[in-house]
């Protein structure tokens, strides 16, 4: 699945004396299919925004989002809930029901479509191996360490079988070696399953490692795209200048 966004422009009310806060300014990028893409910017640049946007979860002012070339901003209804059940995403949180052990916080999307019980317990003993986890289906989430949180809510987002995963600073809460286990994992995950992963960070550590293309985000205007070896090369910007200074 590839992803084109073309001048996507999303402002908020209130937070400055203006009373306006341009969070997305003409924002174009292209995100080839089967790829790791990294968005990366500085806290406030407008990333999580621009996630809201791409993911279907909240509207442009203006612009237009397509995936494999067709609209999908202007999605409405059943087929706005039915193009987002394949989107995953995963965060910084985790965003799990503390109630819910690890196999039901996984099962919990496919009760939601309604797949027949026995078909849940199958499917979702499945995910919980795929992340290396299937000795801890009936682990409460308290008892589990961020990565095990993280491997959890990777089983979940990919129960519906999503085409696209969104991972909004998946590692930003994990120590540096649970990082890089997590990021193998998902680079695993997305050959397996011919994803298109768009990853957002603040983190140059995890372009590096994790991804093939990457844009740079600053002030809600997308200033640098292209593939990591000649943004890490030959970077135009300062402020990527200043993430490979820190590397
Ligand atoms: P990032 O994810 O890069 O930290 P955000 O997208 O969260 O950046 O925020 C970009 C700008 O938009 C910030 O100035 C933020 O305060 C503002 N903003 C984001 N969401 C909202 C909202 N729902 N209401 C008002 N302002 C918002």
């Amino acid at each position: 699945m590839d992803i084109e966004i073309r001048n996507l422009e999303k402002a908020y009310m209130g937070g400055t004396i203006s009373g306006v806060v341009h969070a997305v300014k003409k924002a174009s990028l292209k995100i080839p299919s089967n790829t790791i893409f990294g968005i990366i910017g500085k806290s406030g640049a407008g990333k999580s925004t621009l996630v809201r946007l791409i993911s279907l979860l909240e509207k442009p002012d203006s612009g237009e989002i397509l995936y494999n070339g067709e609209r999908v901003d202007s999605l409405n209804g059943k087929d706005l809930i039915a193009r987002r059940r394949r989107i995953g995403m995963i965060f910084q949180n985790f965003n799990l029901f503390s109630s819910r052990n690890a196999e039901q916080n996984v099962a919990y999307p496919l009760e939601i479509i309604g797949m027949p019980k026995k078909e849940i317990e199958k499917r979702t003993k499945e995910l919980l191996e795929l992340v290396g986890l299937g000795d801890r289906a009936k682990s409460p989430i308290s008892k589990l360490s961020g990565g095990q949180k993280q491997r959890v809510a990777i089983a979940r987002a990919l129960a519906n079988n999503p085409d696209i995963l969104f991972c909004d600073e998946a590692t930003s809460a994990l120590d540096p070696q649970t990082t890089i286990s997590i990021l193998k994992l998902i680079k695993e995950i997305q050959k397996k399953m011919n994803l298109t992963v768009v990853m957002i960070t603040h983190q140059m550590e995890v372009v590096k490692e994790a991804c093939t293309h990457v844009a740079v985000v600053n002030d809600g205007e997308i200033v640098e795209q292209g593939l990591i070896e000649d943004i890490f090369f030959k970077p135009k910007h300062y402020v990527t200048k200043d993430f490979i200074k820190h590397l």
